[in-house]
């Protein structure tokens, strides 16, 4: 079901080993979605509602007389939801809230020298669009994670899109609608992938020209390979965090770990889409083992199995022997998974040493599926390799820190010769003459002369 990639001994063989070329990758990648979703984001620009329409008849199988969801709508979706499931949001809702709002910066002054001081503010991105998977799944969680962050940095326009459902009307999924409810949201949109993302980018308006949708400044949120590409795409018109594609998790395993437990976690995100990657990294062949006959014996029993099929079955899935734990982090830090459990003795040790991961889940009671509803900790996390470089979400991703630069006349002429040296330097001598102009006809007190 789950194929394997032995690395065992290839080292002490004398050879170089290229793990980010051996990890599991998929060849469905955001790269290979761009050209889809460049005529669906043109399309969107140029023809608007009329083509949010078709495509959601292409890709949602619904007919859309509106993107906009009445306010009325959302409400009625928080009426009837199921009470315990509130009571889950509500718990999610409050932990995440915990977690984000320790995550705030406070504006920093440095002064550089007596009469001279940056100071670093912290200020809201204005306008956001939120992007809320619902195509193979429902996820209310990623209102949450989208909206809580959003909201703990003081952004003042929050917008969210979600998938039009057959089953609904068209509208997105009753608990998405709820689930903004729950938090304030009223500006939500039915409207699914590539185009969505177009939507928030190029905004979208009515028929005597008016916004039904502004324009955002920044669009956040997971989804597929198409929502990722339409990121890509789109990045520079619109800010945009981390690529949150095709869910992924890596397991690093001892002889220490439960199989149950490790099989079990491996089909948790692989029951997100065909295309997500399980990948186990472990120095112990007998636990590969039972891993494999856990799997067989509980994807038999899961309700998406075909799904979770298709995704361990991928090439972008399988089991890693390595010779030992160092080989192991190695291996991981190389794929850079979004989510990395690490299932070890001594777990908190080797997750310190940890240097790529979106997220990383420590010893046997933190599951990702924890980290997914109600750890408090954020689940948009960078997929495909970007935790190399990006981070989850956060209210970071949220804030813009603008250098604000305040000298006085003595600070100036104190520096000044070093300005004017380094223009000239770069064959910029406006730039030195820009502050010699100040000077000009002054002491060196800055009495006129
Ligand atoms: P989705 O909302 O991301 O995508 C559904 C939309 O995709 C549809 O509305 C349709 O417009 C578009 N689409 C479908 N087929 C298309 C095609 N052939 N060409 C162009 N557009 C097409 O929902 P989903 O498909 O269920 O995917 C959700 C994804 O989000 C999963 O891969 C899951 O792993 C991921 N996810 C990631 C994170 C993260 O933080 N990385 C968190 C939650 C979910």
């Amino acid at each position: 079901m789950i194929r394997r990639i032995d690395l065992r001994g290839r080292l002490a063989a004398g050879e170089v080993l290229d793990y980010r070329a051996l990890v599991p990758r998929a060849s469905v990648d955001v790269e290979s979605a761009l050209d889809a979703v460049r005529p669906i984001c043109d399309d969107v620009r140029h023809r608007g509602l009329a083509a949010l329409q078709e495509l959601a008849a292409r890709f949602d199988g619904v007919h859309l007389d509106d993107v906009r969801v009445p306010e009325v709508v959302i409400i009625e979706a928080l009426d009837g939801l199921d009470a315990q499931v509130r009571v889950a949001l509500e718990e999610s809702i409050a932990r995440a809230r915990r977690v984000h709002a320790d995550q705030r910066r406070t504006d920093a002054t440095t002064t550089v020298v007596p009469g001279g001081t940056v100071t670093e503010r912290w200020v809201p991105v204005e306008r956001v669009g939120l992007y809320v998977p619902g195509g193979l799944a429902v996820y209310p969680s990623s209102v949450v994670m989208n909206v809580v962050p959003a909201q703990a940095a003081g952004v003042q326009s929050i917008a969210v899109a979600s998938p039009p459902q057959k089953e609904f009307d068209g509208r997105p999924h009753p608990t998405i609608l709820a689930a903004c409810a729950l938090l304030g949201i009223t500006e939500v949109y039915a409207s699914g992938g590539a185009q969505a993302v177009a939507m928030f980018a190029y905004g979208l308006r009515g028929e005597s020209g008016e916004w039904t949708c502004a324009p955002v400044d920044l669009v956040t949120g997971p989804g597929n390979v198409y929502v990722a590409a339409a990121k890509r795409l789109l990045k520079g018109l619109i800010g945009i965090d981390a690529e949150a594609g095709p869910t992924e998790i890596a397991i690093l395993a001892d002889d220490s770990a439960n199989p149950v437990h490790v099989a079990a976690d491996l089909i948790s995100q692989a029951e997100h889409d065909p295309l997500a990657a399980s990948v186990l990294v472990t120095d112990s062949p007998s636990l590969a083992d039972a891993v494999d006959a856990e799997l067989k014996r509980q994807v038999a029993a899961t309700k998406h199995v075909e799904r979770v099929t298709a995704a361990l079955s991928g090439e972008q899935s399988g089991v890693v022997l390595v010779d030992d734990l160092d080989q192991g982090l190695a291996v991981a830090d190389a794929y850079a998974a979004e989510h990395l459990e690490i299932q070890t003795t001594d777990a908190a040790a080797v997750a310190a040493r940890v240097r790529h991961a979106g997220a990383v889940f420590v010893g046997p009671w933190s599951p990702v599926s924890l980290g997914d509803y109600a750890a408090g900790s954020n689940h948009v996390l960078p997929t495909g390799g970007c935790a190399r470089h990006s981070s989850g979400l956060s209210v970071q991703s949220f804030l813009r820190g603008i250098h604000v630069v305040e000298y006085d006349e003595a600070a100036l002429r104190d520096v000044a010769a070093h300005v004017e040296t380094l223009a000239d330097a770069e064959d910029l001598p406006a730039h030195g003459a820009a502050v010699r102009a100040r000077f000009a006809g002054r002491d060196a007190r800055g009495e006129r002369a």
